[in-house]
């Protein structure tokens, strides 16, 4: 059916002029293969022969110059500063080039008379335009008149990294592109390039790196975005079918025995968020295929009972539950709750399975075995070879993208085709979710129990704590408790941060002293841990300082205020997740952001952002806008595609075509064997499905 092998899937060490050294620097840029140097596409692009005059500039815009160099000046101030200034003329007007900071070789490049690119923003100095910091190329320096790019007009600006330059990006680009344009295939269908009025890829992949009209390359560019999320959406979509196709899950009955004793059991009406995701996760439990769900809701919006009665469902059935967690923390939170929200049913039992060795867990190895526990908490000590189950029917993914799809794959796959449900502490963005877990139901608790009171927050300078802990002693004095969260556990060299060992000595005997107080950290043995989690819930301790590890579960309603100190080094989820720790009963609860100056632009915004809303979704976008989709999860095996045209900020609309096309395709012709697919077939298969096989569980 296809060639077995393409050149372009050669190292990208093997093309010409590049060899081992250079290659070391490439894949640092995610350049692998000389497909990948193809679609390295410039950033920016120089116009030698731009019109753009100086006297038209703009002040705030960014814009680009090409002229002359008319003179180059060092200043020397004291304390070893010192300034460059060079000034380049469009023939009639002058242009100021400003810079602070520079090594001998950036000055070196300069002479007067050479011609010059420049591009930044204009800002203005006595009157004049000026530039500071701007990006800079020399134009007609070092190129051999034989070079391609000699006579262009037009120069790509690529993205670089140490050792590779400017002009060595466009020679091997230029290299590439001549070697081995006859081996670019295409990727989509005419029928979709149709659609959308896209350029063939070749076509498109040289006009990105070698065309005159740059006002057609953001629609040129888009193509490949689209290619993309679209390849992404086929695979989810394929995975999604296959689930409901193939994979027969057990088809639960709803007996309504142990699901109805926790409902009537709870001292609160479920909320109609929760209701409405119960039924969604009843329907699915009860059909003959199986559930692959993602649980989504705000912090404190109540997945542990809708998660709950999902094991319930199973249990009531006769098979067992398990809840797997990536801390042990984690675990042993969850396992208190459901331990507490299952009192009155004592037949139904529940065990917390760690990892190593210790007494007794081989014994309650055994039981799991045999079937005489019904519900299984624990991490990834759940999935190791020894532990054998008697009959998993439901299984709960907490925090899954912290799991490798491995992982995943490895728990479903040693039992059946129990039911799954991933959870989500903290909301994820919609777009997220959709490249993600695309190939997941969604389920979202989209309201908070009723009475529940607003949170507080405050964001406070360090130089006034003093004035939180006034506040904070009056709420004590109520009979509050309140958490303080520290960015490490003990004093470090490296860093000078708040850590709690120290502070939790200063809480103890200088601010607080008339108050319990305890310190909670990952090193802290379990035993004392629960000992002292024990004393907090029920309220003997009223001051807990902890690192972040209480970041995720732990419930305690009379807890109604929270210190994050140094919420400045925190990223938006986390402070959320955190925040989340207060405001879960009925009490009117307070969260102090405390930030140590100097505090960034981006901690600034994101305090802001923190202070003005308590809306987990709005945060969650908010804190993909910022960091990016890759930093998003804050972990490598969050299996979030590489995209690299792709922004799935930018590029959303995009995302919603894509998806709706690629599930209409695989709905109609789920092994793409319709002729007119043919291209989408060979591309498919050739490269993505290595990885649909990881979803294939
Ligand atoms: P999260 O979604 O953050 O995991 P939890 O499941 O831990 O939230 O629930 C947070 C708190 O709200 C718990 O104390 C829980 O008992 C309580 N809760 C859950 N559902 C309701 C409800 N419908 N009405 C009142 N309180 C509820
Ligand atoms: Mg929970």
């Amino acid at each position: 059916m296809n060639r077995s092998y393409n050149p372009l899937d050669f190292e990208i060490k093997f093309l010409k002029g590049v060899g081992e050294h250079r290659a070391k620097f490439l894949n640092k840029m995610h350049i692998y293969k000389i497909r990948d140097l193809l679609e390295h596409f410039p950033r920016d692009y120089i116009n030698r022969k731009s019109k753009t005059k100086i006297r038209n500039l703009e002040l705030e815009e960014r814009s680009s110059i090409v002229g002359e160099i008319v003179s180059i000046e060092k200043r020397n101030y004291g304390n070893k500063k010192s300034q460059l200034n060079v000034t380049i003329s469009d023939g009639k007007d002058c242009l100021l080039c400003t810079w602070f900071r520079f090594g001998n070789w950036f000055l070196k490049q300069f002479e007067i008379g050479k011609k010059i690119w420049v591009s930044g923003i204009v800002s203005e100095f006595s009157g004049s335009p000026q530039l500071i910091h701007p990006e800079i190329e020399i134009l007609e320096d070092e190129e051999s008149k034989e070079s391609f790019w000699h006579s262009r007009s037009v120069l790509p600006v690529y993205p670089l990294t140490e050792r590779i330059t400017m002009n060595t990006m466009r020679k091997l680009v230029y290299k590439a592109f001549d070697l081995y344009h006859d081996e670019i295939e295409e990727t989509l269908p005419e029928y979709i390039l149709k659609k959308y009025k896209f350029e063939p890829r070749k076509k498109a992949l040289q006009k990105i790196h070698f065309s005159k009209n740059l006002y057609e390359i953001e629609s040129l560019k888009k193509r490949f975005a689209f290619e993309e999320l679209f390849y992404n959406q086929l695979m989810l979509a394929r995975s999604k079918y296959n689930h409901k196709r193939k994979l027969k899950g057990y088809q639960f009955e709803l007996k309504k025995t142990f699901t109805t004793k926790l409902k009537n059991s709870l001292p609160f009406g479920l909320t109609d968020a929760q209701k409405k995701v119960i039924r969604e996760i009843v329907s699915d439990m009860t059909s003959s295929h199986q559930m692959n769900r993602l649980l989504q809701g705000d912090v404190g919006s109540g997945k542990t009972i809708v998660t709950l009665f999902a094991m319930l469902l199973a249990i009531e059935n006769g098979y067992q539950s398990i809840l797997m967690t990536p801390t042990e923390i984690l675990a042993e939170q969850h396992f208190r709750s459901i331990k507490k929200l299952l009192e009155n049913q004592p037949e139904i039992k529940i065990t917390l399975l760690k990892g190593g060795n210790y007494k007794g867990k081989k014994e309650t190895k055994e039981k799991i075995a045999k079937g005489e526990i019904n519900i299984i908490i624990g991490t990834h000590a759940l999935i190791q070879k020894d532990v054998e189950y008697y009959n998993v029917g439901f299984v709960a993914i907490d925090e899954q993208h912290r799991f490798g799809v491995e992982q995943r794959a490895f728990l479903s796959r040693k039992n059946k085709h129990p039911d799954l449900m991933y959870l989500s502490a903290t909301p994820i963005p919609r777009s997220l979710a959709l490249t993600v877990y695309g190939d997941l139901d969604i389920s979202i608790i989209d309201e908070l129990p009723p009475n529940r009171k607003s949170i507080k927050s405050l964001w406070w300078n360090s130089q006034k704590i003093d004035l939180v802990y006034e506040d904070v002693l009056e709420q004590l004095s109520q009979g509050r408790q309140v958490y303080i969260v520290c960015p490490l556990i003990e004093e470090s060299e490296k860093v000078d941060l708040i850590d709690a060992e120290s502070l939790y000595e200063r809480v103890r005997t200088k601010i607080f002293p008339e108050f319990k107080s305890a310190l909670l950290h990952g090193r802290i043995k379990t035993s004392e841990k629960d000992a002292i989690m024990e004393d907090f819930q029920n309220g003997k301790i009223s001051i807990l300082v902890s690192t972040t590890v209480i970041e995720v579960g732990i419930d305690v309603p009379n807890a109604t205020v929270m210190i994050i100190e140094h919420a400045e080094r925190f990223g938006l989820c986390q402070l959320h997740q955190l925040r989340g720790r207060v405001g879960r009963g009925t009490d009117k609860s307070y969260c102090y952001f405390i930030g140590y100056p100097p505090i960034s632009k981006e901690a600034r915004e994101r305090l802001s952002i923190m202070v003005e809303t308590n809306d987990g979704f709005k945060i969650a976008e908010k804190d993909l806008e910022l960091r990016g989709p890759g930093e998003f999860f804050g972990t490598e095996q969050s299996g979030m595609p590489n995209f690299r045209h792709a922004n799935i900020v930018r590029d959303q609309d995009l995302l919603k075509q894509a998806r709706v096309l690629a599930f209409d395709i695989i709905d109609e012709d789920f092994n793409l064997e319709n002729p007119k697919n043919k291209v989408l077939s060979q591309n498919y298969f050739n490269i993505y499905y290595e990885k649909e096989k990881l979803f294939d569980f």
